[in-house]
């Protein structure tokens, strides 16, 4: 024989109760069918009940809603059927008349609510048994309980004895009520909420089942509650312990108290899906796998609870500190969920339920009054708004490095572990964070322990100009392969241009990226971005920074203290002044995330990379000659009598070579910003100021506006083109070379002949040369494009990817 358990979700609809049915007729064998309350149908009554107390008429309204889903249920099922629906107008109207007293007394007590939820119980029962065409038994007339109501306890001395008789010689199919029960004066009580379980539970025992099935809406035990994490998948087997402590720290999927009497008598359990029946769901047996499988099996969690701390010198090497405080919280019939005690026995910490920490501090409170009064211990402390996340596995205890990177990890995200709880069994570890990094907690958590191969990388994009829109493209055209080969996942989850925003935790369709930001309605604003992007605080979030914003680079500090990792191509932070880049190196240092503006020199070329690869395996850089500007470069290499100064400046603005202004590039400032970078990345401490630049237009070209300077760069011309004419006679070229050697730090015009390496440089291309230590007599040569966007939005790609390997 076999107890099958259909929860609410299973029997909330006609058509769900079909299903259900089809499931049971399928079945060959003996069967007791345990059912749930229609789905919702116990919060309903709670509500009505909770509003009559009120004296608030609204109830009327929900009490109409229950009796008309009802008897339509019982219509739809079963057209002409009076019988039931007699049956159900009796508790309907019990149910009428007792929200009715609740009204009058304004009072409700656990004993008349229990009475309310379990007529959920007695309805659904009534009508499943019916439409099966079964017997229906009615459970509170063998499950016998103490007075607990709201949770009451099962006497199972009394209760086997009444089941044993009352399934004597059963056979066939028999419907029973889950959730309900009666204590020995015969008044109704309840197992708790979720405790239609408990109920299957305790038949199958009692009756040697030989198995239970609890049939659900989702495919078993997964490693996360489906709700929260989408990516969680189905655990084929846990073992009693497991199910039990994941079920304890919040899986909802089963009801905790159920696993123990079928762990007493090895019934196996499985978790089934009532709309995917032919899913294997979860089996729980007694040894859940051969030890070769994860560390960890699953997550859960527990919202909403407090941790009360009590803390002193006066509890250090004295006995029976924690006897006096847990029997005192014990008295008041208060739960303690986690414990966590320090070594130097200085504090210990226990979480409860939200609701009862006033309750259990001000027992502690009362429990060490002398302690308190004489300062031996300090005043019990309340932290609220707070979650415990459990991981759960048998194998953590032949595994060792679990706790380790599972902090690591919480840590680089910026998450506040505030209490760690390991029992000794090695079961499970259990931490308490605030609420807010719940959702983030269980999403790193779970990709850490369970989907290592598959990386997220969660995307905040400013700026999608040219390098902004190819990088898009680029993640776009790329994202199958990435998923494939580096199993990393690059999800959009925020973008903007400098007209508007548009966010999406789930991560937004990038190949839509223009229609969505077209769409959106939000206008797009530095500090509104920032703020909504570290408030949706998602687990492995980078900012991507395409813009030459000044107000963006100033927000860097604060993105990174939010342990989101900033890519810039945009070069103004890294080279702003020394204490600014290096407090941005270090923040990023210390929380464990990555600062990264290989772009900002050079576009993709492997420059800064390759600087820091040097520099950290103790080469030392001892100068650097370097054509940094693609712009500059290009300019000089397309200058020619037919394509004077200006005409040449101009095509290299429409090739998209120049910064907005050419003027940037001109001046020589946009070469010393990368010199200062590459200075710096070496080792080297030095600011701007230091530079010295020789530009190669005169101070004129620089007032004004940019249109100014396009009015006027034809002046500049006939000069050019005199000095051009003679260096070409002379076989000879023009790069403009930003030198670092120490002392002298410089950018300037230099003439190049034949032979030198920066002769033949093509194009808009980049050399950079780099003399050290250990490339002393032959320096390191880097060349290639040094500017365009789509080379520089492969830059910021591969930076990204770097950070994903954190
Ligand atoms: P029923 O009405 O069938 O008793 P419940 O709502 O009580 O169903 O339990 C099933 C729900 O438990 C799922 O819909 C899911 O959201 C939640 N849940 C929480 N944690 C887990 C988990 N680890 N695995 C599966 N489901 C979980
Ligand atoms: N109907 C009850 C509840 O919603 C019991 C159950 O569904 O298990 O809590
Ligand atoms: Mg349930």
């Amino acid at each position: 024989m076999k107890v099958l358990k259909f929860g609410g979700t299973s029997v909330g609809t006609a058509a769900t109760i079909r299903q259900a049915a089809e499931i049971i007729r399928g079945r060959n064998e003996d069967l007791i069918v345990v059912v749930s309350a229609l789905g919702g149908i116990t919060d309903e009554i709670h509500r009505a009940a909770a509003l009559a107390e009120k004296n608030d008429g609204q109830y009327h309204r929900l009490l109409e809603g229950i009796r008309e889903r009802h008897l339509s249920l019982c219509a739809e099922l079963m057209k002409e059927d009076p019988d039931t629906t007699g049956g159900l107008k009796a508790i309907l109207q019990e149910m009428d008349q007792i929200l009715t007293g609740v009204t009058l007394i304004g009072e409700l007590t656990l004993k008349t609510l229990d009475r309310l939820l379990a007529m959920g119980e007695r309805m659904s029962s009534l009508i499943i048994s019916r439409f099966l065409g079964t017997e229906l038994k009615n459970a509170a007339d063998f499950i016998v309980t103490d007075s607990r109501f709201g949770k009451a306890a099962v006497d199972f001395d009394v209760t086997n004895r009444r089941i044993a008789s009352a399934f004597a010689g059963h056979r066939g199919i028999a419907v029973v009520p889950g959730f309900i029960a009666k204590n020995p004066a015969g008044e109704y009580t309840t197992l708790g909420r979720g405790g239609s379980d408990y109920t299957g539970a305790i038949l199958a025992a009692a009756l040697d089942a030989s198995a239970l099935e609890i049939w659900t809406d989702v495919d078993g035990f997964m490693t996360a509650d489906p709700k929260v994490i989408s990516k969680a998948y189905t655990i084929p087997v846990l073992s009693y312990g497991e199910a039990m402590e994941l079920s304890n720290f919040g899986a909802r999927v089963i009801y905790p108290p159920t696993i123990l009497p079928v762990y007493k008598k090895e019934i196996p359990v499985c978790i089934r899906n009532t709309f995917r029946p032919e899913a294997a769901g979860t089996l729980i047996v007694r040894n859940s796998g051969n030890g070769r499988e994860r560390p960890i099996k699953g997550i859960s969690s527990i919202p909403g609870i407090a941790l009360v701390t009590l803390q002193g010198i006066g509890m250090v090497g004295v006995t029976g500190i924690s006897m006096r405080l847990f029997t005192a919280i014990a008295r008041e019939k208060i739960n303690i969920i986690f414990i966590s005690q320090a070594s130097s026995e200085n504090t210990i910490s226990f979480a409860v339920e939200e609701t009862a920490a006033a309750a259990a501090a001000e027992a502690a409170e009362k429990e060490f009054e002398r302690e308190i009064a004489r300062d031996q211990i300090n005043r019990v402390l309340v932290e609220t708004g707070l979650s415990i996340v459990a991981i759960v596995g048998e194998n953590m205890r032949q595994t060792t490095g679990v706790a380790g990177k599972l902090f690591s990890t919480l840590g680089r995200n910026g998450i506040n572990v505030i209490s760690i709880a390991q029992g000794a069994s090695e079961l499970n570890i259990s931490w308490v964070i605030r609420n807010s990094d719940l959702r983030k907690t269980l999403n790193v958590v779970h990709e850490s322990c369970f989907l290592s191969e598959n990386v997220e990388l969660n995307l905040f994009l400013m700026g999608t100009g040219l390098v902004g829109s190819h990088l898009l493209s680029q993640i776009a055209a790329q994202q199958g392969k990435l998923l494939r080969e580096s199993r990393l996942k690059i999800r959009l989850a925020g973008i903007a241009n400098v007209h508007r925003m548009h966010f999406d935790r789930e991560g937004m369709d990038i190949g839509a990226w223009k229609q969505l930001l077209a769409e959106s309605s939000l206008a797009a604003s530095v500090p509104d971005f920032i703020h909504r992007m570290t408030e949706m605080n998602l687990y492995n979030s980078v900012f991507v920074d395409c813009t030459a914003s000044p107000e963006i680079a100033a927000s860097y500090l604060r993105i990174l203290e939010s342990n989101i990792s900033v890519v810039a191509a945009n070069k103004i932070a890294a080279s702003s002044e020394y204490d600014n880049y290096f407090t941005l190196k270090r923040t990023a240092k210390n929380k464990g995330i990555k600062f990264l503006f290989e772009t900002n020199v050079g576009a993709g070329l492997p420059i800064i990379n390759t600087l820091n690869d040097l520099v950290n395996s103790g080469d030392k850089v001892i100068r650097i000659d370097a054509v940094l500007s693609g712009t500059l470069n290009y300019i000089f290499n397309t200058l020619s009598e037919e394509n004077p100064l200006s005409v040449t400046v101009r095509k290299a603005q429409e090739a998209g070579y120049t910064e907005p202004d050419p003027r940037v590039d001109l001046s020589g400032s946009d070469v010393v910003r990368k010199l200062l970078i590459l200075a710096r990345e070496s080792g080297y401490r030095l600011e701007k100021e230091e530079i010295t630049v020789h530009p190669i237009i005169p101070a004129f070209c620089f007032e004004g506006t940019a249109d100014d300077f396009w009015n006027r760069i034809t002046e500049l011309d006939a000069d050019f083109e005199t000095r051009r004419k003679l260096l070409a006679a002379k076989n000879m070229r023009w790069r403009f070379v930003a030198v670092f050697e120490e002392g002298n730090p410089r950018v300037e015009l230099q003439e190049v002949g034949p032979g030198h390496p920066f002769y033949d440089l093509e194009g808009s291309n980049n050399l950079i040369m780099y003399r050290t230590e250990r490339y002393n007599e032959f320096p390191m040569l880097i060349k290639g494009y040094g500017a365009g966007a789509a080379v520089t939005a492969a830059g910021v790609f591969a930076d990204l990817i770097k950070v994903s390997s954190i």
